[in-house]
């Protein structure tokens, strides 16, 4: 929670009106937006600061009670559940309210006055990956074409920066209709036409992007992807969607996961499965075999008398869990093969395995069905 003064933090007077406390909210909002600011712990702090202040101050009940009580009378759930501080939905449901909801962040539709703030469209990519780069994360670098803030007029789509108030809405953004319905006069508003709810007008436009601000171009955008994603994931990179007409705020990229599949292994989750088959003399007398990981291969050892269904478990061979520090593991399902061409010879030598009393099954030595184990791992 805050403890700066809320009138400080917004750089108004204590008996400045509604409209004065939401201009120095809407200012501070954009200065330190987080698409504007990536990375920018100051700033991210400085923006929710501004969030809360403009929280209370914007109510006039919430406004009262600081008046008289100050922070303390702010805490508890009467105080609207701020008292840990907001968190970023809270802050852009709220600019529905301060920029009439051009950010496209909830908040619905236009709201009051006030002039509208362009946002830049998201930009959709993706990116396909093989298991090794999930295993253990990737940066890709990817080429995309998308609008971007013109050069020449730096993004402001005037030739010389400079705009003019928008005649049909005085600068407010908003139309304001009167409709005679039957029942009665009713007031609706909408997006100024003329200025798309900008309030200004540029009063030059620049001869590159012809007054919009913005020009195709392309960038090269370099995609952190963490250890563990997973096909259908979308990772969302604010700000490096499309630029937004006359200094507005940037679209974001989003990453949509696509996954390579494995010839040998198979993804469960962040565990990964391999079906080894052996032969009979190996189930019997033991062997050790060489089998495919992420990261090459593995041998693992196969005990004398495996049976067929046993599950070998590699600890920590599978895959990371994105979501923690955990580790999958590669579970390793034995099958034993039945040869089904066999020499005369060799039948004759199976003919006498079957006489002996040692080669009946027992039902004792069966190994829990795949499944069975299967499903106690992933409980
Ligand atoms: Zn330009
Ligand atoms: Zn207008």
């Amino acid at each position: 929670m805050s403890k700066r003064d809320y009138y400080e933090i917004l750089g108004v007077e204590k008996n400045a009106s509604d409209d004065e406390i939401k201009k120095a909210y809407r200012k501070l909002a954009i200065k330190f937006h987080p698409d504007k600011n990536p990375g920018d712990k100051t700033a991210e702090d400085k923006f929710k600061e501004a969030a809360e202040a403009y929280e209370v101050l914007s109510n006039p009940e919430k406004r009262q009670r600081y008046n008289q009580f100050g922070h303390a009378g702010m805490s508890g759930a009467a105080g609207g559940g701020y008292g840990g501080g907001m968190n970023m939905d809270d802050i852009f449901s709220q600019f529905g309210d301060i920029f009439g909801g051009a950010f496209g962040f909830g908040g619905g539709g236009q709201r009051g006055g006030g002039r509208r703030m362009t946002k830049g469209s998201n930009l959709r990519v993706k990116v396909k990956l093989n298991l090794q780069e999930i295993a253990n994360g990737v940066e890709k670098k990817i080429k995309v074409n998308k609008f971007v803030s013109c050069g020449t007029c730096n993004g402001s789509g005037a030739k010389n920066g400079q705009y003019d108030t928008c005649r049909k809405c005085n600068g407010s953004g908003v139309e304001v209709r009167v409709q005679q319905t039957i029942l009665g006069a009713m007031q609706t508003q909408t997006t100024c036409s003329a200025c798309s709810g900008e309030g200004r007008i540029v009063k030059d436009k620049c001869n590159t992007c012809h007054g919009d601000g913005i020009v195709r171009g392309e960038e090269v955008i370099s995609i952190q992807v963490p250890a563990g994603v997973a096909g259908g994931m979308q990772l969302s990179m604010g700000g490096k969607g499309n630029a937004a007409p006359r200094g507005g705020i940037n679209g974001d990229l989003l990453v949509l996961i696509e996954e390579e599949e494995h010839l040998q292994l198979k993804r469960e989750g962040s565990h990964l499965l391999y079906s080894l088959y052996i032969s009979i003399p190996d189930a019997v007398l033991g062997n050790s075999f060489e089998i495919p990981t992420v990261e090459g291969k593995a041998k693992i050892k196969i005990d004398p008398g495996t049976q067929s269904g046993k599950v070998l478990r590699l600890k920590g061979k599978g895959l990371p869990d994105v979501n923690s520090y955990g580790k999958g593991d590669l579970l390793v399902e034995i099958s034993v093969y039945t040869p089904t061409n066999l020499s005369g010879d060799e039948k004759k030598i199976i003919e006498q395995f079957r006489a002996s009393k040692n080669f009946e099954p027992s039902p004792g030595k069966k190994e829990k069905g795949f499944f069975d184990r299967m499903k106690e791992y992933f409980e």
